[in-house]
């Protein structure tokens, strides 16, 4: 049994179960037992590959999309160029790289990164040294002023609740005890007005989840950007609107049960973008759109072509695997999407349509 898993029962045994949501917060961020709290994850030695890591092509043509955005408001002398959930920091050092080429870019922003995990922060700052770099935990605390933003695979993260709909209302899922192990259960059905428009497209028995918290900091990012100027680039797995149990478990690459190694298995669910859509109430918002066409909308064949001149050998073979994952429908092409926010009477930024 995990160390937290224990802290856990002991803590359900002497108040009652809790939430998914509540679970999924306590196994990403405990202080000392949380996933990412405790560890760098991601790579072929880590838990999971996410697409930043997978090719430096993945920030740098998101970066030119943001400096173009950013170009299309009038190029303000000072912005916030921000990440939420920045992993290694490879995305925001791969897109400053690009960006640096983009005459004033560089020199306007302030790289704000919204990290959790001290142990993330680290390596962060590690892999952004020779950068100015500010950190903050919330989306509230970023600096005044216009908001350039990115996200990659960080709403996945959030905790979602999950909820089976009953004749009589919804039943909430909940982490209780059986046999002194961890135990997944149902609450007492009760109508829940937060899924008031989930009524039409369920029928009993059908599985909905709902993150508060990214459509609270959606909300946030929307205000923002309607208020000051900017745009934000979200993107993830999951679809317009989630319907199902999407809570996954994965560990070395592999997939395992959600309460089999809580703090030692990284948890996601997938993105209901719809829900995000409609919290980004103050902005526009683009319609979702594959991660494989916004790569190749951005360019990535044109950029796959010009790095490939410099490879050889198994790096050349690499390399054209990387770009394949990035964008083939049967890798991470469909499976990722995006949706952009963007100030009213603004372009969206490239790769991207209104
Ligand atoms: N964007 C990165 C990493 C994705 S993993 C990449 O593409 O490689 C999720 C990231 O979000 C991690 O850095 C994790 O520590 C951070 N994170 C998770 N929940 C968070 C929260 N509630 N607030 C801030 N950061 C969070």
């Amino acid at each position: 049994m995990t160390a937290l898993a224990d802290i856990l029962i002991r803590r359900i045994a002497s108040t009652g179960p809790i939430n998914i949501a509540d679970y999924m917060h306590e196994c990403l961020l405990h202080p000392e037992h949380g996933y990412y709290s405790t560890r760098d994850p991601f790579g072929t030695h880590g838990d999971f590959t996410t697409a930043p890591e997978i090719s430096q092509m993945f920030g740098e043509l998101l970066g030119l999309s943001i400096a173009q955005a950013w170009i299309d408001q009038g190029s303000p002398t000072l912005f916030t160029l921000a990440e939420l959930g920045p992993g290694r920091g490879t995305l925001m050092a791969d897109m400053l790289r690009a960006c640096a080429k983009v005459p004033g870019f560089v020199d306007a922003c302030t790289v704000c990164l919204v990290e959790a995990s001290d142990t993330l922060r680290a390596v962060q700052r590690e892999t952004l040294a020779g950068h100015d770099v500010q950190f903050s935990t919330d989306v509230q605390s970023l600096p005044d002023g216009p908001l350039f933003l990115i996200a990659n695979e960080f709403f996945d993260a959030l905790p979602v609740r999950q909820f089976t709909r009953h004749e009589n209302g919804w039943q909430e899922h909940q982490v209780g005890i059986q046999n002194n192990a961890l135990a997944l259960g149902l609450s007492a059905p009760a109508p829940i007005t937060a899924l008031n428009h989930r009524l039409g497209d369920t029928v009993p028995g059908d599985i909905v989840e709902i993150c508060a918290a990214g459509t609270g900091i959606i909300a946030t990012i929307s205000d923002r950007i309607a208020g000051s100027g900017g745009a934000a680039i979200i993107i993830d797995y999951g679809d317009w609107r989630s319907k199902g149990d999407t809570l996954q478990a994965v560990k070395s690459h592999a997939f395992c049960g959600p309460l089999d190694f809580p703090g030692q298995s990284d948890l996601t669910a997938h993105v209901d973008f719809e829900a995000l859509a409609l919290a980004a109430s103050a902005t526009q918002t683009t319609p979702l759109t594959p991660q494989g066409v916004l790569l190749e909308r951005l360019g990535i064949t044109h950029r796959a072509q010009a790095l490939a001149k410099s490879l050889g050998g198994t790096a050349l073979q690499d390399h054209i695997a990387a770009h394949r994952r990035l964008t083939h429908p049967d890798e991470m092409g469909t499976l990722f999407k995006a949706i952009a926010l963007f100030a009213r009477g603004c372009p969206p930024p490239p790769g991207f349509v209104a």
